[in-house]
């Protein structure tokens, strides 16, 4: 009888630092930004890739088109039990997800830090825009460009939640514990000063 080759593969091998929910949005660029900072990304579409990744980026984009992809993709349970005990990280829709209240019934967001977030928050008339800002993490400080689409804001945070970046005295980026959350996107700014701080969370 031939002998059955069994190909021995390492768990470990297969599991990435860093994946990007890759349902809807510009998971793209922060795959590039991610290579820039020298790390390689999974895309996730699938309960079965979540397993292979340490940590989690739910990137900008559409909350409500998101909110319907997760369910058809069968995605919400298993995201919301990653997302309590693994970095994850939400820019811009992300941060729309990862809040508790959206003030929209058609997002129906993982309350997994304490915040509420208003959708489409800065107006009509400037959907976009984009301003220097210094932002300290971890002892380091680099002036940011921080760019705004259709920014959400953060309309309430809990005491447990740490503000890490403010724009003209509101809160655009804040953390509790495993999870941070960004209004702007910083995988569309030169600098990978906070994909490298995630990717150390
Ligand atoms: N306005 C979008 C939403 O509410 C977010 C925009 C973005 O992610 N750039 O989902």
């Amino acid at each position: 009888m031939a002998e059955k080759k069994i190909k021995l593969v390492r768990t470990d091998e297969n599991v990435y630092e860093v994946g990007i929910l890759a349902l809807q949005g510009d998971f793209e660029l922060h795959t590039k930004a991610l290579k820039k900072a020298g790390q390689e990304a999974l895309l996730i579409k699938t309960a079965d890739e979540l397993k292979r990744i340490k940590r989690l980026i739910i990137p900008g984009g559409e909350s409500t088109t998101m909110n319907k992809l997760i369910d058809i993709y069968n995605m919400r349970q298993p995201l919301l039990e990653f997302g309590k005990k693994k970095p994850v990280w939400g820019t811009c829709a992300g941060l729309v997800m990862l809040s508790k209240d959206a003030g929209d019934k058609r997002v129906q967001p993982f309350g997994l830090i304490d915040i509420d977030s208003v959708r489409n928050a800065y107006g009509r008339q400037i959907h976009s825009f984009s301003k220097k800002s210094k932002i300290s993490l971890n002892g380091r400080s680099e002036a940011i460009e921080l760019v705004f689409i259709r920014a959400p804001k953060i309309t309430r945070s809990g005491k447990q939640v740490q503000i890490l970046a403010e724009l003209d005295g509101e809160a655009v980026m804040a953390r509790q514990g495993n999870i941070l959350v960004s209004a702007f996107h910083p995988e569309l700014s030169d600098s990978t000063m906070i994909h490298e701080y995630f990717l150390k969370m």
